[in-house]
């Protein structure tokens, strides 16, 4: 993950197949199809994002192609494929909210527009770490339970945890509480980093601006292929990336 792209990165082992980078370009047979996506429409699910009708069609559904943003037929250097219910505990799917939305794919407009409200709406406490541009595929929240069985080394998992009980003030940005820590890249580059993790300063923000600026360090990069995006559950957990 952030702290290096190679497998040989230690602090985190999950999921597995993260540890090839995939090229630049929609590569969907990446993309990990959940099939107990329960009874939930896709216009339930997602209100307001269109999905191209090739995509929802019989043989997309045969073949366990993800519906598509209409925005994806045109865009080839920015998407992700989104799973915002689901948890993977060393790469095997756990569901984290019932039901569970269906696995989509969306241009990043569309994801941002997804992730910016759910984000904010979200009251546990959050620990985000911002990813390196080039070499990440996977954008995760995992809660604190979950550390250790999602592949958490135990002492990255012990400096964020304490990171999390700390108090953490009023928000940079407004008079609200914090609810967020987002450190970014140059305080935490590589997650093995314990000594910095426990001693980053970050930027303190209630959930709005938590949400905003992760939106914004997602949405300032100019290419992705994300073949995982979730968002948070549980009371208190981090964003991590690999
Ligand atoms: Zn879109
Ligand atoms: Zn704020």
């Amino acid at each position: 993950m952030c702290w290096s792209p190679a497998p040989s990165a230690k602090s985190f082992s999950f999921p597995e197949a993260s540890a090839r980078r995939p090229p630049r370009v929609p590569v969907r047979k990446l993309s990990v199809t959940i099939l107990f996506v329960g009874r939930i429409t896709l216009e339930k699910a997602y209100p307001g994002v269109a999905f191209h009708w090739r995509s929802r069609n019989w043989w997309a559904r045969l073949t366990r192609v993800p519906p598509e943003c209409v925005h994806l037929q045109h865009e080839a250097t920015w998407m992700a494929t989104y799973i915002p219910d689901t948890l993977f505990l060393r790469g095997k799917a756990s569901v984290r909210r019932r039901p569970a939305r269906p696995e989509v794919s969306l241009c990043r407009a569309c994801l941002l527009a997804q992730l910016e409200v759910e984000l904010a709406a979200h009251p546990g406490r959050i620990v985000a770490f911002e990813p390196d541009s080039s070499s990440f595929t996977q954008y995760f929240f995992v809660s604190t339970p979950d550390f250790a069985a999602a592949g958490l080394q135990p002492e990255t998992a012990t400096a964020i945890s304490r990171r999390l009980g700390l108090p953490s003030g009023d928000c940079d940005a407004c008079e609200l509480p914090a609810a967020w820590l987002w450190i970014s890249r140059e305080e935490v580059a590589n997650l093995d980093d314990v000594g910095h993790i426990s001693m980053a300063r970050g930027q303190s923000l209630c959930s709005r601006h938590g949400a905003r600026r992760l939106c914004e360090s997602l949405g300032g990069i100019s290419e992705a292929n994300l073949f995982y995006v979730n968002v948070p559950y549980g009371e208190a957990g981090a964003y991590l990336w690999i």
